[in-house]
């Protein structure tokens, strides 16, 4: 399906509360820019300035991209929480910081897709759903515990995504 600003901004307005309920975190899309590239194969978020990306040509259907979406937007609603985040990312861990981040995202992503998306047919990376199960395994998705994650002592989350190393 062809991805247009109109439709991206439509799907993100439409997405955000939904992913406030289901994390408990609040977004902050004030004046977020949307680009759509011909060229790109993979979705993002950047923080600096709060921008979406998007492939023009998107490969899954509708539900699909409802559900990356929120995954997206989850990543906004974290950084906005734990606005240093973004230095620790430059550290030798970083690694185990990107697993707690695409993880939960994927986790939040996963949860919007049972609830409301159930016709994606979007396919989630096998590291991302293994990160997933880590945090399903150590905290049954606790929302509360998962948010500590992004504050405690990165060697705790070392030890957590050990396995992954
Ligand atoms: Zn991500």
């Amino acid at each position: 399906m062809k991805i247009t600003q109109e439709y991206a901004r439509k799907v993100i307005e439409e997405v955000a509360p939904l992913v406030e309920k289901v994390s408990g975190l609040k977004t902050d899309l004030n004046n977020y820019v949307v680009i759509i590239e011909k060229s790109l194969n993979n979705m993002a978020w950047y923080s600096h300035p709060k921008t979406f990306t998007y492939t023009e040509e998107f490969l899954y259907n509708d539900d699909a991209f409802h559900e990356i979406t929120a995954h997206e937007i989850f990543h906004n609603a974290i950084f906005s929480k734990f606005p240093n985040l973004s230095d620790y990312k430059n550290s030798f861990y970083s690694h185990s910081l990107d697993c707690l981040i695409e993880g939960d995202a994927t986790l939040i992503q996963l949860n919007l897709r049972n609830k409301y998306y159930k016709n994606s047919n979007w396919i989630s990376s096998s590291d991302a759903l293994l990160w997933v199960n880590i945090l399903n395994k150590e905290f049954g998705g606790n929302r509360e515990y998962i948010n500590a994650l992004y504050t405690a002592p990165i060697e705790e989350l070392v030890k957590i995504f050990r396995g992954d190393e």
